[in-house]
This record gives C-alpha cells, structure tokens and sequence, in this order.
C-alpha cells in the first residue's frame, strides 16, 4: 500500500474493526497487547479507538475507498457497534473473513428480526406484535398494553422507546416515531436484569463469562454486579445455555451478548412466563462485560480477537469479585474531573478513561471496576466510589 511503512505492519498481523468508540478502543488495546497491528475505520478525527490504533481511516462507513483500504490492510475485520451497515460489511466480507457476519448483525439491527429469532431458537421472549402499519396497530391485542413501544431499529441505551398504557397513547406514541417500524412489548414486571457474554468460534467452539447482573437508570447501563450468588444458580445456568443456543442458531463467530430480564414471579403480568426472558442482543462486547478486563483471567476482548484471528477459545476464568460503575459524562465537573484522586485510593480499584474530550450528559466517558476476594468487599468499595463521585 502507498505510504505504508513495516512499522505499520504487514496484512497478515493486521485487525481491522469497524467504528471507533470506546469498544473498538479496548479491542485495539487486546488486539496490540497479542501483537497485532490495528486498522479502525471511523469518520470522526477523534474516535478513541482510532487514536490508540496503528491504522485510522476517517471515511464513512459506506465509503467504497475507505472499505476497500480496510479491506487491503487487514488479514480479518470485525465490529464494535451494530449500527454499521449491513451492505458494508458485506462488501468487506467479499475478499475478506469478516466476523461476526453481516447476516447476524442484520437481523440483532433490528428488533423484529433479532425477537423472531428468539422465537425460532426456543428461547422465550417478552409478548410483542410488530407495528409497521396503522392496521397491525389496530390489531395489536389488548393484553399487551401497558407495554412499551420502541423502534425496530437505532434504538440504544433507552432512546426510542415509549411507555404506552392505553390504545390512545400508543397511536400517539407511533405517531410521534413517525410511524416508522416498531415492535410493542408487553411491560414486564422485572425482578432484575442480566446478561451473558459468549464467544463462539469458526469451528463451533463455544465459551462464555460468569452472568452479569445489571442496574439500569434512565435506560443506560449503570452498574454490573459479577460474583458468587449474585443471581440464583439454576438462572444463571438457564441464562447461559440460552445465550448459546441464541449464538448457535445464528452460526454466529465472535463475542454476542445477550441481556435477559428475571421477572417477578409474584406478579400477575409474569405468569406462564418461566422466570426468565430474554431482551435482546449486541454482536460485539458489551458494556456488561468490561468487568471481565480486571477480574476474569480472559477479558471480552481478548475473545473477540481470538475468535477474529482464529485462535483457540479457552473458558474464561473469574478470579475477583466485581462491581463495574459506568462513569457517565453527568459526573464531570464544569472546570475539571472528578475525584479520581479520592477513588483510586480505595482497594481494588481499575479505572478506564476513553479518551474522549467532551463530558455531556448520559455519554459514557470511562468505567471504574472494582475487584476484592468477596461480595461484600467489593460493594462496600463501590458503595464509597459512588458517594465521592456524587
Ligand atoms: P436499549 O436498546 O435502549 O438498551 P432495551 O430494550 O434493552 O433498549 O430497554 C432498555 C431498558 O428498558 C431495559 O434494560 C429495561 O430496564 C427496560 N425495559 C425494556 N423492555 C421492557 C419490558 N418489556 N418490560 C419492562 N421493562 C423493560
Ligand atoms: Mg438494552
């Protein structure tokens, strides 16, 4: 390639990823810390993974030049968030392996797909109806309301979503998306939420991480609880072999996480459920899954470049009690940082910036994982972390 020097690395120990937040960022790190090279094709100048990352192209994601570029430097080329379009990884997967594939990210792209799959593998899912016009509006049965609408595709962290108690309020609800496609689901009394991590191979080798449990607020991730005891065995067992019959259905290769709501059995709406249902799924790491960089012996990046280089996949092993804070951009001062200072003073703190420049409301900025030899420790220590940052 034009300008290209060894020091840049030969395509053979090159990994490509598409878009550079702060998952690609950590899947740079893993991949260089394995003596890869990197190459991220993000557009923004900024992206923190195409700062830390050998190789930054700075097109669009369907730019025919800069896939192409991709496509010559690298041996292998994966993904960090599942809105990158589908028809680009396709035309990356023509000359080269691309994991997980465009066909899987399609159908976790879009949250009719991604429910009609659940269905097909077994796997039970909240009662939903697809909307995409006004007559399966007018049809929807009564017994999903109240229920929340959300849109079939681009939604994240809580955005594009609805809660709807009545008739009147989901025609209103639809109206105000734009009438765009939409699933309803029936609003489940949740017990609590987790998720599982797998990563399964070229060869069908399948392994995965302890289960998280996790605590939203205003619909974005805010803490992951992973140790002994954090949710009932018999769960936790069901949860996994869930997630891999998810990952087995799609013949998917990479890291898949797949998040899962407990319900309260107690509760009327839960009844004829089973207990445990599952939400959805992200094809790459997740945010529930950074404990596993401090506190397993393999980290969820670690698996994704196994899988993408064709390495062998051994089963992670957990070696810390762990509680993960996400530090959202709400916590930073006007004229400074938080206290880090204050935090890193406590035991069995791991604190991870992402590089980026400007703190704004719900952007997620870094984590803090705390690890301890228990469950009490290590709540007790976040419990003090998240008095000092307020
Ligand atoms: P996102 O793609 O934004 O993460 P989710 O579908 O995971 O969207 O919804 C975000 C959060 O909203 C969930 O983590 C859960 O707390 C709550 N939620 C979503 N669907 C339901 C439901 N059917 N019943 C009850 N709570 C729900
Ligand atoms: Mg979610």
């Amino acid at each position: 390639l034009p300008g290209t020097t060894p020091a840049q690395g030969p395509r053979e120990l090159t990994l490509g990823v598409m878009g550079g937040g702060q998952l690609g960022r950590m899947f740079v790190h893993a991949a260089q810390t394995m003596g890869y090279f990197t190459a991220v094709l993000d557009p923004d100048a900024l992206s923190p993974a195409g700062r830390v990352s050998h190789h930054h192209i700075q097109t669009g994601y369907t730019d025919p030049a800069g896939l192409q570029e991709l496509a010559e430097r690298c041996v292998a080329i994966t993904t960090e968030f599942e809105n990158v379009p589908a028809q680009a990884l396709a035309q990356l997967a023509a000359s080269r392996p691309v994991s997980p594939s465009a066909a899987a990210v399609g159908i976790a792209q879009d949250r009719a797909a991604e429910k009609a799959h659940f269905v097909r593998c077994g796997v039970p899912c909240a009662p939903y109806a697809v909307i995409e016009t006004q007559a399966q509006l007018d049809a929807v049965p009564d017994n999903l309301l109240p229920g929340i609408l959300k849109t079939a595709r681009m939604g994240y962290d809580g955005k594009g979503q609805a809660r709807v108690r009545t008739r009147a309020e989901l025609q209103e609800a639809w109206a105000s998306m734009q009438q765009v496609p939409c699933v309803l689901e029936k609003m489940l009394p949740l017990q609590l939420e987790c998720s599982v991590i797998v990563a399964r191979g070229a060869d069908g080798q399948c392994v995965h991480l302890p289960v998280q449990r996790n605590l939203h607020r205003d619909g974005i991730l805010a803490v992951t609880e992973v140790y002994e005891g954090n949710l009932p065995p018999a769960l936790a067992q069901r949860a996994q072999a869930a997630a891999k019959s998810i990952a087995e259905g799609l013949g998917y290769v990479g890291v898949l996480c797949v998040e899962f709501f407990v319900l309260d059995d107690s509760h009327p709406q839960a009844q004829g459920l089973g207990g445990l249902v599952v939400n959805e799924m992200a094809p790459r790491p997740h945010n529930s899954g950074h404990y596993s960089l401090d506190a397993c012996d393999i980290s969820q990046f670690e698996l994704q470049v196994r899988t993408l280089a064709q390495l062998p996949l051994t089963p992670p092993r957990q070696h810390s009690a762990a509680v993960m804070l996400n530090l959202l951009g709400d916590i930073w001062p006007a004229n400074g940082v938080p206290a880090w200072d204050q935090v890193l003073a406590l035991p069995g703190a791991h604190l991870h910036l992402y590089g980026k420049a400007n703190a704004s409301k719900g952007r997620k900025m870094g984590h803090l994982t705390f690890t301890g030899a228990s469950a009490a420790d290590v709540r007790a220590t976040a419990l003090q972390a998240a008095a000092i940052l307020g």
